[in-house]
């Protein structure tokens, strides 16, 4: 879910209480399709504690990215099933498609916000 501002009908995800762009309040929850497309990336090598505690490192990079939703409001998170030893092979423009991952961390498990490449056809 995002929020919708009904003032200057900007999109945004996390949803926000505020417009950051018109100071407006009047928000509305806005219900996200889940699809978009790939508008940045890096993939991660040298990883944060917690990444390398779930098997992230410079044999296995992850990969993080920007993606442009539908509803048109950007986005920051992982970005699964794209090679990320050969990020030549990922593109900016990539059709994307929502996907939820559990993951254990020393707080407890977390929902992690992923997107993957849509299949092809
Ligand atoms: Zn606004």
């Amino acid at each position: 879910m995002g929020s919708r501002c009904l003032a200057c009908q900007a999109v945004f995800v996390p949803p926000r209480s505020l417009c950051p762009k018109c100071d407006s309040s009047t928000m509305e929850w806005q219900r996200m399709d889940g699809r978009g497309k790939l508008v940045a990336f890096t993939c991660i090598a040298i990883g944060t504690p917690a990444m390398l505690k779930l098997g992230y490192g410079r044999e296995n990079p992850y990969c993080t990215g920007v993606v442009e939703l539908e509803e048109n409001a950007r986005v920051v998170a992982r970005i699964e099933g794209v090679d990320t030893r050969n990020p030549g092979s990922i593109s900016v423009g990539m059709p994307l498609q929502v996907d939820f991952l559990r993951e254990e961390g020393d707080s407890g498990s977390r929902t992690v916000l992923a997107f993957r490449p849509l299949p092809a056809g």
